[in-house]
């Protein structure tokens, strides 16, 4: 079984239907209350558990009931909960969404113990990145934890692989260190300042982002697949057609996925299939965990 670290952030998702936003001031009563277990980290370790990887996951949750309830469910998708922090004096990340009838959404995250993911809480113990046949990451935890792992990752020789969500500058010296990057469209346009209006701008964006030092690219297209390109090959992958439902955690489920794929030892077609496959299948399903497809699923 292939080990994957996953390092990132875990939230609760609280979401209230409504026929309107509210004015600033204004009360206004909703619709039907759902609370959804959500954050990129988690998300991407349940993803990757599903897909037959054995899953460490570092993150750092408070001591109240949504960071136990989150606990209960890293440990029933079977990931390793030994390295989740519980924090006594802050409270777990949650997102208030609410989503108006055209389906539109408003979001305050409140970060919680993810903000507080230190590099220091990395080096309490070595053992989940020297195991790791790779380390995953992504954006909702502070740069400098991110760049610690990149960095311990480079020093044992472990693939680093970066879904740069949500979109934010990053550190010059993080790229050298990262194996793979893998933005969605508005993040690889963010990360370069070169606009992705047509087809001819992935490669441009791609050998960007290798100039600043990243070893292969990964752009994921929504609907269209994903496009890959490293120094010796360029090419791109279609995603399976599908009723879309709901998009939420697509990206999330393909890191998942891919992650697998690469510690399987896949060539990059195959792995991106694969990846492609699993977030088809999550955005046909409601939710961000549970949209994430079963191994045995993909056929
Ligand atoms: P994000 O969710 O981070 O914005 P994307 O929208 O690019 O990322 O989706 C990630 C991947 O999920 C895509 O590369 C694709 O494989 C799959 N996917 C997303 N939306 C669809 C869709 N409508 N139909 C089929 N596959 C999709």
């Amino acid at each position: 079984m292939p080990k994957i670290l996953v390092i990132g952030s875990s939230n609760t998702d609280m979401v209230v239907k409504t026929s309107r936003f509210p004015q600033p001031g204004e009360t206004i009563i909703g619709g039907e209350f759902f609370l959804f277990p959500g954050g990129k980290g988690a998300n991407q370790a349940v993803a990757a558990a599903r897909m037959g990887g054995q899953v460490d996951l570092i993150a750092k949750v408070g001591q109240d009931i949504f960071g136990q309830q989150a606990i209960e469910g890293f440990a029933h998708e079977g990931i390793n909960v030994a390295y989740v922090m519980s924090d006594p004096k802050l409270a777990s990340g949650v997102a208030l969404i609410t989503v108006d009838a055209t389906g539109e959404n408003e979001i305050v995250v409140a970060p919680g113990a993810n903000a507080a993911l230190m590099p220091g809480d990395l080096d309490r113990d070595d053992a989940a990145f020297a195991e790791a046949d790779l380390v995953l990451m992504q954006l909702e935890t502070p740069l400098e934890t991110l760049l610690h792992a990149a960095q311990k990752a480079h020093a044992l020789n472990k693939k680093f692989v970066l879904n740069p969500a949500p979109a934010q500058d990053l550190p010059a010296e993080l790229y050298s260190l990262l194996f793979l990057i893998t933005p969605n469209e508005t993040e690889a346009s963010l990360l370069t300042g070169i606009e992705l209006d047509n087809e001819a701008a992935l490669p441009k964006i791609a050998e960007a982002l290798l100039k600043k030092g990243v070893a292969n690219v990964i752009i994921t297209l929504g609907a269209k697949g994903a496009y890959f390109h490293n120094a010796s090959q360029q090419f791109k992958i279609p995603a399976p057609k599908v009723q879309a439902v709901d998009t939420t955690a697509a990206g999330d489920v393909f890191n998942g996925a891919l992650a697998v794929a690469l510690a399987e030892g896949m060539d990059w077609p195959q792995a991106i299939d694969m990846a492609c496959r699993a977030g088809a299948i999550a955005v046909t399903r409601m939710g961000a965990q549970a949209s994430a497809p079963f191994r045995e699923e993909l056929g």
